[in-house]
């Protein structure tokens, strides 16, 4: 061990669009980045899945770029968390190591007609156990599918020969040596996206993986959030290293945000945007179409819950304009475009592209550009596809006000878009509440590496977290309240309009 051993911890962050290792120093500050895209790949209308090898691939590499670009050796490294894309199912062979299908990933909407034959006219079959409604948006259905399409796999998983993983599991099974012993472990917050686990016990409901013909021996063992796990493998960058924490990319932001406390919440503005509250030990069922589930579990201590209002499509929908119709060439024109105009024009997107998530549920919904004229141009679009984001965060933040019966007062954000100045003061305006965004923004990464952190002592306790917090900006409110209602009117009219699309 050198002078410097254990003076930084590492996250991978294995995200919807790319995977990301970070290097973190005591006081929460970036040390080295290295970041890699994976394909995105759509076999048919409604479907999205990733090469998972491609993504094993990616995970190493950034792992050891991030490493080489701060020149730094495995002695330097306490511990490393991991953090990830929530939901994404994959199914892989326990002896080989190799998928035997693509990752489905959560925005898929396959499963739509095995979640509604599951529930039977139920879509709440299962949500006082998991918190969740049934929806192509989970785990479980997903496996079902994979299971039932794929030549050979019911006999492989009834003969214990597949093991299934979220991507934090894929992950860390490689990591620790994959068919040379990897460990076939997950977290409660990954777990709790799944449909399958009882969020009281955190383990696996026997009766709900029966329904969906899921043999029990492909689950992986769900351990805590922070808890040495084990140690990276022969070869690998992170060798001996302790790899101890595991959070799920949304849960892992509300840490990284320091919402440690009940009725903190933060929203993500990533591919989708996600809000999550914290609700303490407590498990607050939602009568409004949000979510509930493990906020996360460290070591021994009592489970926190969370509130989580879902949103599918918000970033991508910018990427989706630059992919598909290369009407901006990067996700930044996006917001030089909208200050060409004062307002949208009378237009409004819903971006229902994997359906609508929370507070709809609606699988059935596709997307619209509505209130088009004549006048309305690229600018007044290009401010539609912004507001968008604003007012389906609105209509979560109102949902959880409904449920906690306390209005939000702050509004902590963090991820891709809340670069995007426009948006945040949009943001401000649409919600008439303050926005505010940390110095440090990759809260997702960072809280991988707090979870990781506390398991081995780096840091002591959650009070240097509150501590390592400190804000960047903060936006308040602007708008008048006529026009702040005069909008989100418009906005949910719009969403009448897409609903029932899809038979
Ligand atoms: P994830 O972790 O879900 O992969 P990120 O937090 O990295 O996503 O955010 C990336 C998203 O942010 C992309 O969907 C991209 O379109 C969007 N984005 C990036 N920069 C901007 C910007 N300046 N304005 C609006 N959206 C942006």
């Amino acid at each position: 061990m050198t002078e410097f051993a254990g003076k930084y911890v590492a996250a991978i962050d294995q995200g919807t669009t790319s995977s990301r290792c970070m290097i973190f120093d005591h006081a929460g500050a970036v040390v080295a980045v290295d970041q890699k895209e994976h394909q995105q790949i759509f076999p048919q209308a409604g479907w999205v899945e990733h090469d998972a090898s491609e993504i094993w691939d990616n995970v190493r590499a950034v792992a050891a770029g991030a490493m080489a670009a701060a020149d730094l050796t495995r002695e330097d490294i306490a511990a490393v968390g991991i953090t990830n894309q929530r939901e994404t199912a994959l199914v892989w062979e326990r002896a080989t190591g190799k998928p035997i299908y693509n990752a489905i990933v959560w925005q898929d909407t396959r499963t739509d007609r095995i979640a509604t034959a599951l529930g039977g006219g139920d879509a709440n079959k299962y949500t006082a156990k998991t918190g969740l409604p049934l929806a192509t948006y989970f785990s479980g259905p997903k496996i079902k599918w994979i299971l039932d399409n794929v030549d050979g796999a019911r006999a492989k998983a009834e003969a214990g020969e597949l093991c299934f993983g979220n991507m934090d599991t894929w992950v860390l099974w490689n990591m620790t040596g994959g068919t040379d012993g990897g460990l076939h472990y997950t977290d409660p917050t990954n777990a709790s996206r799944t449909l399958l686990m009882d969020l009281d016990t955190l383990q696996w409901d026997e009766g709900i993986c029966a329904d969906m013909g899921i043999p029990m021996s492909m689950m992986p063992e769900i351990r805590s959030s922070s808890e040495v796990y084990g140690t990276g493998r022969e070869r690998g960058p992170f060798r001996g290293v302790p790899i101890s924490g595991i959070l799920g990319d949304q849960q892992a932001a509300t840490f990284g945000q320091a919402c440690l406390s009940p009725g903190e919440a933060k929203n993500t503005y990533g591919t989708g945007n996600f809000v999550l509250l914290n609700t303490g030990t407590e498990k607050v069922m939602s009568k409004n179409g949000l979510l509930t589930t493990v906020c996360y579990k460290i070591g021994d201590q009592p489970t926190v819950y969370a509130l989580e209002g879902s949103i599918a499509v918000t970033g991508s929908l910018v990427q989706w304009l630059r992919d598909n119709l290369g009407m901006i060439s990067s996700a930044a024109d996006i917001e030089t475009d909208a200050r060409s105009v004062d307002d949208n024009g009378g237009a409004y997107f819903v971006p229902a592209f994997s359906g609508l998530f929370a507070p709809h549920w609606r699988a059935d919904a596709r997307g619209a550009i509505v209130g088009l004229t004549r006048f309305v141009n690229k600018g007044h679009l290009a401010r539609a596809v912004l507001e968008a984001t604003a007012y389906q965060t609105r209509e979560v933040i109102e949902a959880m006000n409904a449920d906690s019966g306390v209005d939000l007062e702050v509004l902590k954000v963090d991820g891709g878009m809340v670069v995007n100045e426009l948006l945040m003061q949009f943001q401000s305006d649409i919600l008439n509440v303050k926005v505010v965004r940390p110095v440090v923004a990759e809260t997702t990464a960072l809280g991988a590496a707090y979870a990781a952190g506390l398991a081995v002592g780096y840091w002591e306790s959650e009070d240097d977290i509150r501590e390592n917090w400190a804000e960047d900006k903060t936006w308040t409110p602007s708008m008048d309240e006529d026009q702040r209602a005069k909008l989100y009117a418009g906005w949910k009219k719009a969403v009448t309009r897409t609903l029932d699309w899809v038979d």
